[in-house]
């Protein structure tokens, strides 16, 4: 038995001492540990999509929370037989949809330790571990994807939000005064047709007005192009608007297209604006010294964003923000109430200065984790394999009279349809997905319906992807 730590012995709930509280959690971790593994074990005998409908979970849980506690035993069996049936199985080997990354188990141990510690990073002392930890596994990563030296990394929830900070930091560069007298409605940012919707709910969320985002036109790859870059700033300034922010993409949402990174520098150079790299998915790459050069260039950017939560086996949620001037973003988000003054210590890291939360997860621990279980050379390795199996895909297609591609495949998305109408590739896709066994999503491109293949998980193999290919063939011989 735990012994009781507390002065004076007070039950938790009736009937619920201390020491029984620890023993509960001992059995049930041990349990849920077991669970997990044997879960990770057969993940792919679960049907991907979960067979449900909306409102199903809801209807099968009380609608009120329970007024006396409940054993650990009855609600780790309503989690198996209510929750779980209503789960999409990120972990399932052909879960190949959006950007498909699972976690991994390394991560999985330190986020049991992270809510054990439940530590909260507000400024350093509450936490000098999340301060430093933090500094150092986002310096690991800034070496591992070859950015420079001086950029400083914060780690956000999700790129969304990272990019809404970079927006705002960029906003605090060109109109200081915008902190103290809100709204200043003319500046105007700009980003592709490609780029992710984070890009305008950040400029719509710090009150910039969905209208003064400029989405500027791709060109036959889909890569955002600077001449009508350059043009769209012309015309603005023109009329009297004041250009301060250009995002371009590493890895688009759509087809991983890369924006040419060094010519928008050079506009961004020239107009004096804040240049913010959105490669949330495709940064993982540049861990790979054959994709270093996909990043080449964002030396010259303010601050660039990659989720190890998209292709490094990091589960939700891990945003990594790196940017060269923590001074403007600070300058944008520090505001410090006496009750939460820090020690004056010129070492002491305070995070809750560059950015919106206060509260700060222990999010380090679990990246540290998953670099040091599998070191660089591990992480390449699951890398080459997902581009290369995404390749021989590719060329799958390219082969087959039925089927077209339809953008490059860079890294590990493949953009497809089959030959013919959107109804045609939405049956397909529908066919596909009832099966049970894959899970394949679509967007959109030059006004078609297109499927997409997108390999990340690291329970991947190269049969799974086999096995996707002739599940599509077989189903589109039956269309
Ligand atoms: N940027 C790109 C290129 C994305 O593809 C996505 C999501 O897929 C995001 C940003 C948003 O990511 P998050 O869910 O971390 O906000």
């Amino acid at each position: 038995m735990a012994t009781d730590n507390r002065v004076d012995g007070t039950s938790l709930r009736p009937g619920l001492e201390f020491a029984e509280y620890v023993e509960d959690f001992r059995r049930a971790g041990h349990e849920a540990v077991e669970w997990i593994a044997s879960y990770l074990e057969h993940a792919r005998e679960y049907p991907v999509l979960p067979r449900v409908k909306p409102g199903d979970l809801i209807d099968a849980l009380p609608a009120a929370a329970p007024d006396g506690g409940e054993s650990f035993d009855t609600i780790l069996d309503d989690f198996q037989q209510k929750v779980v049936p209503a789960v999409t199985h990120w972990n399932h080997p052909r879960f190949l949809a959006y950007f498909a990354c699972t976690g991994s188990t390394p991560a999985i141990v330190a986020e049991m330790l992270s809510a054990a510690l439940n530590t909260n990073g507000l400024h350093w002392i509450t936490s000098p571990a999340v301060a430093e930890l933090e500094k150092v596994a986002m310096g690991w990563l800034r070496q591992w994807l070859g950015l420079p030296e001086g950029f400083f990394g914060i780690i956000y929830d999700t790129a969304s939000v990272s990019t809404m900070h970079a927006i705002a930091a960029a906003r605090e560069m060109a109109a200081p005064q915008f902190r103290e007298n809100g709204s200043q409605p003319n500046l105007v940012v700009y980003t592709s047709e490609q780029s992710h919707s984070s890009v305008e709910k950040g400029a719509i969320a710090i009150g910039l007005g969905q209208k003064n985002v400029r989405k500027i036109a791709t060109d036959e790859e889909f890569r955002m192009r600077p001449d009508l870059l350059f043009q769209a700033i012309e015309a603005d300034l023109a009329t009297g608007l004041k250009p301060f922010c250009v995002v371009a993409t590493v890895g688009t949402t759509s087809t991983t297209s890369v924006d040419p990174v060094s010519e928008i520098a050079d506009v961004a150079e020239k107009y004096g604006l804040w240049f913010h790299i959105d490669a949330a998915y495709a940064g993982s790459a540049a861990i790979l010294p054959e994709y270093r050069h996909i990043l080449a260039g964002a030396e010259r950017a303010h601050s660039l964003v990659m989720n190890p939560h998209k292709w490094m086996f990091t589960p939700v949620d891990l945003s990594a923000f790196y940017t060269r001037r923590p001074d403007i973003l600070r300058r944008a988000f520090s505001l410090v109430p006496e009750y939460l003054r820090p020690a004056e210590d010129p070492k002491a890291i305070n995070l809750m200065d560059y950015g919106v939360p206060l509260g700060r997860r222990f999010r380090s621990l679990k990246l540290w984790f998953v670099m040091r279980y599998f070191g660089r050379e591990g992480i390449q390795h699951l890398l080459r394999n997902h581009i290369q199996w995404a390749q021989e895909f590719a060329m799958w297609i390219d082969a087959d009279q039925r089927f077209e591609r339809v953008a490059p495949a860079p890294f590990s998305v493949v953009c497809f349809r089959f030959k013919g109408s959107d109804e045609q590739n939405k049956a397909l896709l529908e066919r596909v997905n009832a099966t049970g066994e894959v899970f394949l999503s679509h967007t959109a491109l030059k006004g078609q319906y297109v499927l997409r293949i997108a390999i990340g998980n690291l329970g991947t193999t190269r049969d799974d992807v086999v096995r996707t290919w002739e599940l599509l063939k077989e189903s589109a011989a039956a269309l």
